[in-house]
């Protein structure tokens, strides 16, 4: 088995925030959270989660993304351990990864996450290029105050690898037809990676679906920003899931979305890739909220 990135579920009750097009807030603990040191056999249940981490790290994975259907921020014991199983592991991962949307994050916590945790690459979604609009669609906590400009230049003052991911909702549509100014728009925020995400709607009547049919980008937004990227990117190469990275103005840019030419995977490679969550039960499973993918 070729595992090449680990997902680690960072345990929590629910999500600080209310994120308009969120699906998986709902599903929080489907999973028992066996990380908690209240219960009886959370001895044993360290040894478990370790034993998963040294797997998925024997089988060739060196990438972990801590994230969940929350932020992880928001449960700042659980990274202590994860910090402290990095310095206990005899060969730990070495890049680690942190999908987040920002909040709760001020420079003393992002001094924990990269010095303590071992974080070294931040992941910022965005669902507005206005920190207001922003704030609404994420439903961030009334009064939590929030500067994506402020918060990006501190990320890049701690020296991590800053990547928007971008949600294209219409807040975006600004840039339609200017293209150059929205990649600038990025790269002014510091951005080394680019991420953007086409919003797609399930066709369904729950109020997430509907928000999306509502509220993504304009088709015309998405194609522009693909073309602009295969026009004037050169590629770097694919993504294990078929998407093209592409080099543009000093930062590597994917546009996640079916416009895009998809990469060809050589049939070994296709076979190869797994990627493996590591759920708060302390188990290891291939699939989201299948908890008949668990693998051990
Ligand atoms: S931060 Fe993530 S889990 Fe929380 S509401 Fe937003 S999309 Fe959902």
């Amino acid at each position: 088995m070729n595992i090449q990135s680990l997902s680690v579920v960072v345990p929590n009750k629910s999500c600080v925030n209310n994120c308009a097009f969120c699906v998986s807030k709902m599903h929080c603990d489907a999973y028992k959270n066996q990380m908690d040191d209240n219960l009886p056999f959370f001895d044993l249940y360290l040894k478990d989660y370790l034993k998963r981490l040294e797997f998925a790290r024997h089988n060739g994975c060196n990438t972990v993304m801590l994230t969940g259907n929350s932020e992880p921020q928001q449960n700042r014991k659980f990274l202590t351990y994860f910090g402290l199983f990095m310095q206990m592991m005899r060969d730990p991962f070495q890049w680690i990864e942190m999908q987040t949307t920002g909040v709760l994050l001020d420079a003393n916590y992002l001094r924990f996450l990269r010095n303590h945790v071992g974080v070294n690459l931040i992941s910022l979604s965005v669902s507005a290029p206005e920190d207001m609009d922003n704030l609404q669609i994420i439903g961030v906590p009334g009064g939590a105050p929030f500067h994506l400009a402020a918060l990006c230049q501190e990320i890049k003052k701690y020296d991590f690898s800053l990547r928007l991911s971008v949600n294209l909702t219409k807040a975006f549509d600004e840039f339609q037809g200017q293209e150059e100014r929205f990649f600038q728009w990025a790269k002014g925020l510091g951005a080394d990676q680019v991420t953007c995400r086409v919003l797609y709607s399930d066709g369904g009547d729950s109020e997430q679906a509907k928000w999306i049919q509502n509220n993504a980008a304009a088709q015309e937004t998405v194609q522009g920003i693909a073309n602009y990227v295969m026009l004037k990117g050169k590629p770097l190469g694919v993504l294990p899931y078929g998407a093209t990275k592409y080099s543009l103005h000093g930062m590597a840019v994917v546009v996640d979305d079916d416009c895009m030419a998809k990469g060809k995977l050589p049939d070994e490679e296709k076979d190869a890739y797994k990627y493996l969550i590591l759920q708060p039960d302390c188990k290891l499973y291939s699939q989201w909220d299948d908890p008949a993918s668990l693998i051990f």
